[in-house]
C-alpha cells in the first residue's frame, strides 16, 4: 500500500495509549516529534572507479531514558519515514525493557547484496565519518538491523575509534566476539522471541511443544528463532523468505535449513527437503497453524490481507511487521498480535549487556547473559500483560502504556523549560 507511513501507524498508537491512560496532550506531546534527525550524502568509490552518492539516515528519537539506542539498516527501501518510526519504536521497546536508554535508528539506502565486501567497508566507514558528531558511547549507540551484520559493527567501531584516538567500543553495539562483542548477542533477538511465546503459551496452559508455527523471514531473528523454537518442540511447517517459502504438515527440518540459509549469505533459495512443497508467500501468511512469526519487514499484515490470516497468535519478530488496521481487526476477532516492542526486545536488552560490559571491561559468560535475558523478557511480558488484563485492551496498546507511563514519569521530573 503506496499510502503506508509507519510513523503515523506509531502515533496513531501512542494518542490511543494515553488517552486510555487518561494523559492530556501536554503529558507526551514531546514524544510525537523525534528529538533529533540526521540526513547525510555518502560519496563512495566503487570497485570500478566510479563515484557513487548513497543517502544514510540517523534519527534520535528521543533520549528521556538515556543515550539513544537502535539499530542500522541497510536497505533499498529505507528513508526518513521509515528510520523515524523505527527510531520511535526503539524510545517505546527499551522503555518497555527498562534499559536505560532512548530510541534511534539509523539507515542507509542500499541494497548491500548489490556491493561488495570492501564496498560496504567503505560505506560503513564514510557513514561513521558523517553521523560521528551525534553519535557516542553516551549520546546514541548503533547496533545491526536488517541489512547489517557483525562485520559491519566491527568497522564502525574501528573507524569510530579511529576519528577518537582510542579504542572505544562501547559505540555500537552486536560486535563480533573478538571486537568486544558479547556472547549471546547474536541469539538475542530470536530466543528473546521464543521467551514471550513461552511466556504467553504459559498464560494459556500451553507449552511450546503444543503449537505449530509458519515464519516469514529467515535472517537473523527468523532462522535463530525458528531454530530455537524448534528446538523446543515447536512444529514449523513453513519458513520463507522473498526468494521463497517453503512448507510441510509434518514440519519441517530446521536444523538442516537454517545450515543451509547460513551457507548461503542467509539465502533460502534451492533449499530443499523431503516431503516439502513450495507456497506463495501470500499462502503462508493464511496457513492454518497456531503461530505467525512475522520475522521480515514492516507493514506485511494489512487491510489487504489480514483477513485471510488464520493463525490465533502472531509473534512480531520484525519491527512494524501488523498496521493500525490489521491491530483492530485481530483485536476483534480473537487473535493475539504479541507486539514487536516486546517480542523483539531481546537484541536491545542483549546489546545493553554489550554495552555494560564494554564499559566495565569484565565479560560475563553466555549462561548469565541468557539466564539475565529470560527473566527480563519475563518482566516485560508479565507487566504488558497485567496492563492489558486490567485495561482489557488489545497486547500493543498495553505495551505502549506500559512505556508511556515510565517516560513521561521520567519527563516531568527532568522538567522543562520555561
Ligand atoms: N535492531 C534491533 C532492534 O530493532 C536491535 C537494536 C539494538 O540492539 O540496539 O531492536
Amino acid at each position: 500500500m503506496s499510502d503506508y507511513n509507519p510513523y503515523q501507524n506509531l502515533l496513531n498508537t501512542l494518542d490511543e495509549a494515553a488517552q486510555t491512560l487518561g494523559y492530556e496532550q501536554n503529558d507526551y506531546e514531546v514524544l510525537r516529534h523525534p528529538e533529533r534527525e540526521l540526513a547525510v550524502s555518502l560519496p563512495i568509490r566503487m570497485d570500478n572507479g566510479q563515484i557513487q552518492v548513497f543517502t544514510g539516515y540517523r534519527t534520535q528519537h528521543s533520549t528521556i531514558l538515556g543515550p539513544a539506542k537502535g539499530g542500522l539498516r541497510f536497505h533499498p527501501d529505507s528513508d526518513e519515514n521509515e528510520v523515524r518510526a523505527l527510531a520511535g519504536w526503539m524510545t517505546i521497546k527499551n522503555a518497555i525493557a527498562r534499559l536505560p536508554y532512548g530510541g534511534g535508528k539509523g539507515g542507509i539506502k542500499v541494497d548491500p547484496k548489490t556491493l561488495s565486501q570492501r564496498e560496504q567497508e567503505r560505506l560503513t566507514r564514510a557513514f561513521v565519518r558523517a553521523i560521528r558528531p551525534i553519535i557516542g558511547v553516551e549520546q546514541d549507540v548503533p547496533a545491526p538491523d536488517v541489512g547489517t551484520n557483525p562485520q559491519i559493527m566491527a568497522w564502525f567501531a574501528d573507524e569510530y575509534s579511529a576519528l577518537e584516538g582510542r579504542w572505544t567500543p562501547g559505540v555500537v553495539t552486536g560486535k563480533p566476539l573478538q571486537v568486544g562483542g558479547s556472547l549471546g548477542r547474536n541469539e538475542a533477538t530470536g530466543r528473546g522471541c521464543m521467551f514471550t511465546l513461552k511466556s504467553y503459551l504459559a498464560k494459556k496452559g500451553k507449552t511450546l511443544a503444543d503449537v505449530t508455527l509458519a515464519v516469514q523471514g529467515f535472517g537473523n531473528v527468523g532462522s535463530v528463532g525458528s531454530l530455537l523454537m524448534h528446538r523446543e518442540g515447536v512444529k514449523i511447517t513453513a519458513i520463507g523468505d522473498v526468494n521463497g517459502c517453503f512448507y510441510n504438515p509434518n514440519g519441517l527440518d530446521i536444523e538442516a535449513a537454517y545450515h543451509y540459509a547460513n551457507a548461503n549469505g542467509r539465502s533460502l533459495a534451492g533449499y530443499t527437503e523431503e516431503g516439502m512443497s513450495m507456497i506463495s508467500m501470500e499462502e503462508l501468511l493464511a496457513l492454518d497453524v497456531d503461530v505467525l512469526f512475522m520475522a521480515a519487514l514492516e507493514n506485511q499484515l494489512n487491510a489487504g490481507n489480514m483477513e485471510k490470516v488464520r493463525a490465533k497468535v502472531i509473534l512480531e519478530g520484525a519491527n512494524g511487521p501488523t498496521t493500525n488496521d490489521a491491530d483492530k481487526y485481530f483485536f476483534a476477532n480473537g487473535i493475539d498480535v504479541l507486539p514487536d516492542v516486546l517480542t523483539n526486545g531481546g537484541g536491545v536488552v542483549v546489546s545493553y549487556y554489550e554495552w555494560v560490559q564494554n564499559k566495565a571491561g569484565l565479560y560475563w559468560s553466555e549462561a548469565e547473559v541468557n539466564d539475565k535475558l529470560e527473566k527480563n523478557m519475563k518482566m516485560s511480558f508479565d507487566e504488558v500483560w497485567d496492563t492489558q488484563e486490567q485495561y482489557q485492551t488489545y497486547p500493543r496498546l498495553a505495551a505502549y502504556m506500559t512505556a508511556l507511563r515510565r517516560l513521561t514519569e521520567t519527563r516531568n521530573l527532568k522538567g522543562f523549560i520555561g
